[in-house]
């Protein structure tokens, strides 16, 4: 899909991020903040106690740091070495002096302006800097550059309180030999000194809406025949079978890729959490099940990954967490296996490794009634009894918690999830 990608670029401290901000919040684009990458790189070579101006060592940083670019709120994040670097040390006193000098040199900014690109797969967005409009994506129709004298840009930075030389910084990102701060050409310019940043952005919206850049509406992703016909049957069932009622289902409406976590008890867990859904999900089943020939062609029209149980990372998984990375949604059982008694059974580690790999929320499902329908000693279901599925607040996981590495960090996501599932309730339906 060819996604709308608008450029705003401008010196320090022109308003560039607020205006982006406001902007891509009005159109419910994505925002990448490019300055924020170069200046976590310029944190990480400070951190590594390697001197900017020693061209060389940063290269070699360079060589050996690994990125890893991510969305977190529709906002760009980027990882090095599996950290992140918070908001207050990537705009220390520190950092605003080095930048510009790391990010002059050309190796940096290949490296950057790659990961930067990335995003433009990821869905609409609104791209700042310096370089976007003119390097990064430099085929947008939509192209800004945003000014101000240098007095009120120093002015706006001392009532920030920081501490910031934008003059040398600007006079650096100037004059440097690859992709100096300019304006494109087909950039539209605006003069910010004398309004404020709600204004600007006010501007650079109406300008975009002549243009014709139009919020997105989220694309209900659509169910193939087979799917909706299983799915409307599946409903119809445990219905009638069970007056299966949903509680809180306004939780699930979460924007984007999500685990949806739930206890497990029976056969009948994976059909209840999807009948539960207004939008098609995906799963996970073991691979013998697709053995059987109706198996080995319903099964993947119900959008069931198979999994081979004793070889947990193979590519299976990897294009699980691929589905969800792409904005799907996935039902997954964190005990692994369904209980012997209907209590609930510990975490296991899946369910922590696949959320660490991929980054995403996990809405807890808890399923009350489908041990008592279908246990797991029964050959066939009850037909009778009550199912209830209840939703849970979506959880959305601190960086800090997804860079927890290995399998301890890994069980702690695991576990979290259990509890937040373990403390659903059965709604009061008494009153
Ligand atoms: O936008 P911000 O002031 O946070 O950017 C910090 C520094 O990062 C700039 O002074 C510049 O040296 C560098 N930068 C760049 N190209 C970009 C964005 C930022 O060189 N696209």
């Amino acid at each position: 899909m060819q996604y709308v990608a608008i450029a705003i670029d401008g010196p320090a401290a022109s308003g560039k991020s607020s205006v982006a901000r406001r902007v891509a919040e009005h159109f419910g684009f994505l925002f990448v903040n490019s300055g924020a990458m170069y200046r976590s790189f310029t944190w990480w070579v400070l951190e590594n106690q390697i001197d900017p101006a020693n061209s060389a060592a940063v290269l070699e940083l360079l060589g050996r740091s690994h990125f890893e670019c991510a969305l977190k709120d529709r906002s760009s994040v980027i990882r090095i070495d599996g950290r992140d670097v918070a908001d207050a040390l990537m705009h220390s006193e520190e950092v605003n002096g080095a930048v510009s000098s790391i990010s002059a040199i050309p190796e940096v900014r290949r490296a950057l302006v790659a990961e930067q690109q990335r995003f433009r797969s990821m869905g609409d967005l609104v791209m700042e800097g310096r370089d976007i409009g003119t390097v990064v994506i430099p085929d947008t129709p939509y192209k800004f550059y945003l000014d101000a004298s240098a007095e009120v840009r120093e002015r706006r930075r001392k009532a920030q309180g920081i501490d910031d030389d934008i003059r040398l910084r600007d006079l650096k990102d100037s004059s440097r030999d690859v992709a100096p701060l300019r304006t494109a050409e087909d950039a539209m310019r605006i003069d910010t000194s004398y309004l404020t940043l709600p204004q600007v952005a006010d501007r650079v919206i109406q300008i975009l809406h002549v243009e014709g850049v139009r919020r997105r509406e989220p694309e209900r992703p659509t169910m193939s025949w087979v799917y909706w016909l299983t799915y409307t049957l599946s409903k119809a069932f445990f219905r009638a079978a069970y007056g299966m009622e949903v509680h809180h289902a306004e939780r699930a409406k979460v924007v984007g890729g999500a685990y949806f976590a739930s206890n497990h008890a029976s056969f009948l867990d994976p059909p209840l959490v999807g009948t539960a859904l207004e939008e098609p999900i995906y799963y996970l089943a073991r691979n013998t099940l697709f053995k059987p020939p109706l198996f080995t062609w319903l099964l993947p029209r119900l959008n069931t990954v198979p999994v081979d149980r004793d070889n947990a990372e193979l590519s299976s998984l990897r294009i699980s967490m691929q589905l969800v990375k792409e904005g799907k949604k996935m039902v997954v059982f964190p005990e692994g296996t369904r209980t012997p008694d209907g209590s609930l059974q510990p975490a296991q580690r899946g369910v922590g490794m696949l959320v660490a790999k991929t980054g995403v929320p996990v809405i807890p499902v808890r399923i009350f009634g489908s041990y008592e329908a279908y246990p797991r000693n029964r050959k066939l279901p009850r037909m009778d009894g009550k199912i209830h599925v209840v939703f849970g607040h979506p959880i959305y996981f601190s960086t800090e918690e997804l860079a927890t590495k290995g399998k301890t960090g890994q069980q702690a996501i695991s576990t979290r999830v259990m509890d937040a599932i373990a403390s659903l309730s059965l709604p009061d339906t008494s009153s």
